[in-house]
């Protein structure tokens, strides 16, 4: 990896400029240039902030769902190895709703991955997704990240898309990659509108230790104003999306960390003994978005910049690295038979291949919502009995589960392992 000095050129020129390190940004800079990378391109990562800093202990306190086809594309990225130890098989999910205590709460569904198959999914933290992206970029000369740049505008001329720095400086490229997350840039530079929908519920995200072992078992707790997922991190630790109302979770943030761990105990109950906060508390607006389209004029939109799922499935991340496998498979074919990599030949192909997976994964994703998140008794009757009869039908759960591995759909290069 090389690193812009501080005094750095007026103008650069690469065969990719990616805006965002986040992790779909970091990962699509080494689909396109990591050692697997068949031709390696030249790559230029642009993030306001520094992606370095993402690996430190709380500045990013989520933890992500990796499924089967996503760890093939991290094997297949060589970044497997420095994330695998911080990684837990979910081997086991149980899925409750209504009310009452977490500890007695009847299972609607519970899904074993034993006599099904290897586990759909590991969970950890988001920090070791970025440190082990990083330790592998550090390694390619091909891929040049610039931290903390400000970005003023973006230009497009034939054969290239330019970006134009605060400090005067720019950087062009035959393909621009907008990955800069949820409000980007990119997206709004070429004037993409998002349907959008606010679900007026907070995420609150940490990291907690028990004294009891989870023995590899999820739990998604439902209930009116939002899910409540505990998922196993490696030892006696979980990782915690807990999602309420907006009132609820400025109050549950005000807490000192003696009474939120307090509240938190009452909340999971006895069945992991005493627990313990292990770091800062995050807060996230649960707001969803699809943008209306993912390409433009010599750019493609990757990750959150071009869709934000509900999180109740912890399929947000895993979403963007099918954007990311997807464009690298139809970037490098172009670029190995000297096409144009950034034209509209290329961009289609790529629209045309994500557009579907999406919109279906959106649509899944909130008839799920609708279904748990309401009161409506009839809902809640059906959810009931309907959920309670796949949880008797094998066969029906082995195919959910695939669908949960990510393992379903024609599959790119990089999420077959290759
Ligand atoms: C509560 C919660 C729980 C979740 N749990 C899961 C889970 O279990 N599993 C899962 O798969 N997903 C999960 N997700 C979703 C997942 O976290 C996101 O999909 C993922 O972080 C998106 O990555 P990204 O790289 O697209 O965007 P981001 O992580 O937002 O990165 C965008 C990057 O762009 C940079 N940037 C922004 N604007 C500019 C600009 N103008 N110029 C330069 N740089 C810029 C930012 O600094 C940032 O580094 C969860 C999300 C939430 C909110």
């Amino acid at each position: 990896m090389t690193e812009t000095p501080s005094s750095a050129p007026a103008s650069s020129r690469h065969d990719v400029i990616i805006v965002g390190g986040g992790p779909n940004g970091l990962a699509m800079a080494l689909a396109l240039a990591g050692p697997q990378a068949q031709p390696r391109a030249r790559v230029l990562v642009v993030d306001s902030r520094d992606p370095r800093g993402f690996a430190a202990a709380g500045v990013d306190t989520r933890g992500s769902a990796l499924t089967r086809a996503t760890q093939n594309v991290f094997k297949a990225l060589g970044v497997w190895p420095a994330l695998a130890p911080h990684c837990a098989e979910m081997s086991h999910i149980v899925v409750t709703d209504g009310k009452g205590s977490l500890d007695t709460r009847p299972a609607l569904l519970s899904f074993l991955s034993e006599g099904q198959g290897k586990a759909a999914a590991c969970i950890t933290e988001n920090r070791w997704i970025a440190s082990a992206l990083m330790g592998v970029i550090d390694t390619v000369p091909e891929i040049e990240i610039r931290g903390g740049a400000t970005i003023t505008a973006i230009s497009r001329s034939p054969g290239f898309a330019e970006v134009h720095f605060a400090d005067g400086a720019s950087a062009r490229a035959p393909l621009l990659i907008g990955a800069d997350g949820r409000n980007s840039f990119v997206r709004n530079d070429l004037g993409i509108e998002v349907d959008g929908h606010d679900d007026q519920q907070v995420a609150l995200t940490f990291s907690m230790a028990h004294e009891l072992p989870h023995g590899n078992r999820a739990e998604e707790h439902f209930s009116a104003t939002g899910v409540f997922a505990l998922l196993p991190l490696p030892g006696n630790r979980a990782s915690i999306v807990w999602g309420t109302s907006p009132a609820e979770a400025q109050r549950l943030m005000a807490l000192d960390d003696r009474a939120f761990e307090d509240a938190l105990n009452e909340k999971v109950g006895s069945h992991l003994g005493r627990i313990t906060l292990e770091d800062r508390r995050q807060a996230y607006p649960l707001k969803r978005h699809v943008a209306r389209a993912i390409t433009g004029p010599r750019t493609a939109l990757i990750g959150d910049a071009a869709h934000i799922i509900h999180p109740l499935a912890g399929l947000g991340l895993n979403l963007g690295f099918k954007d990311v496998a997807a464009l690298a498979d139809c970037v490098s074919e172009a670029m190995l038979r000297g096409e144009d990599h950034g034209g509209p030949a290329v961009m289609e192909r790529y629209a045309q291949w994500r557009r579907f997976d999406i919109v279906s994964t959106i649509v899944a994703m909130e008839g799920m919502n609708a279904l748990f998140v309401n009161d409506w008794p009839l809902l809640a009757l059906l959810r009931q009995t309907g959920l309670r009869l796949v949880d008797k039908m094998p066969a029906v759960k082995k195919a959910l589960m695939e669908e949960a591995a990510g393992m379903t759909g024609t599959l790119p290069k990089l999420m077959r392992g290759m």
